[in-house]
């Protein structure tokens, strides 16, 4: 497991699209990068699936139905098997981003959570606002209050 490149691969992509200012639109960002991003309503039988990569048409789906703040997550997430992970993504070894996933995470997945809240919530923005209430930050970058969370632990060890 590689958190250290994930981190370094978010914020490369925030560098070189020159982006200062919160909140960061990961949509724009995968477009820019030449993949497509599908907003689409699952068939019931995927109607648990919050998104997922596939590789054949360079596309992120995004289930339409999941909370806006978690759809962001998921393309940021997805974004992250992107461009850590494209063989595995192509391989069968790939697993779907399911909603109220229970299951203990793989590296590729955790791997793909820090790649997303570095991408979503990087540190040099947190440092410019971090005084700010978790439900202020939460407005601020688009992110649930559950990921300012995870970010202000794991940059600043808040609980
Ligand atoms: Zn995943």
């Amino acid at each position: 497991m590689d958190m250290a490149k994930a981190k370094q691969k978010a914020n490369d992509l925030l560098e070189q699209f020159g982006i200062s200012d919160p909140y960061i639109n990961p949509v724009l960002i995968a477009r820019e990068l030449g993949v497509q991003v599908k907003f689409a309503t699952f068939s019931q039988e995927f109607s648990n699936v919050s998104g997922f990569y596939d590789v054949d048409t360079d596309t992120i789906f995004v289930n339409e139905e999941e909370y806006p703040l978690r759809q962001t997550f998921t393309v940021a997430h997805e974004l992250g098997h992107r461009i850590l992970h494209k063989d595995w993504a192509a391989s069968n070894q790939y697993r779907v981003l399911l909603r109220n996933d229970d299951e203990p995470k793989d590296s590729y997945e955790k791997e793909a959570d820090e790649f997303a809240g570095n991408l979503l919530v990087p540190r040099f923005l947190l440092d410019k606002y971090k005084q700010l209430s978790k439900q202020d930050l939460s407005k601020l970058f688009a992110v649930s209050v559950p990921v300012i969370n995870i970010r202000l632990n794991k940059e600043y060890g808040i609980s």
